[in-house]
């Protein structure tokens, strides 16, 4: 699994030069979801994934992301689930 290692490239998440080690298990025991977008045409990175990752782990991995009105209509559906309140601002006189 470790072959491609030691191969560098400029991370746009973190901002800095990594080694491959790190995008194959950025997310602890599974790649980054940017793996493909990062790495194609440099590596033969969809051979790698299918040869080291269980088509489950892979589905998970690429699955779309939930845009940013869904995460926040997510976030307002616990909210308000949870019975929380949001302060009333402050009046003004
Ligand atoms: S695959 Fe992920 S961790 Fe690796 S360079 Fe791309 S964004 Fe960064």
């Amino acid at each position: 699994m470790n072959e491609y290692d030691h191969y560098q490239t400029y991370c746009r998440s973190l901002g800095d030069c990594i080694h491959f080690s790190y995008c194959r298990a950025a997310g602890g025991e599974q790649p980054c979801g940017r793996i493909l977008e990062c790495w194609a045409g440099r590596l033969p990175v969809v051979e790698f994934l299918k040869k080291h990752y269980t088509p489950e782990v892979l589905e998970r991995v690429f699955a779309p992301q939930p845009g940013r009105l869904q995460r926040i209509m997510d976030i307002a559906e616990k909210v308000a689930g949870s019975g929380s309140r949001v302060a009333a601002p402050p009046s003004i006189e």
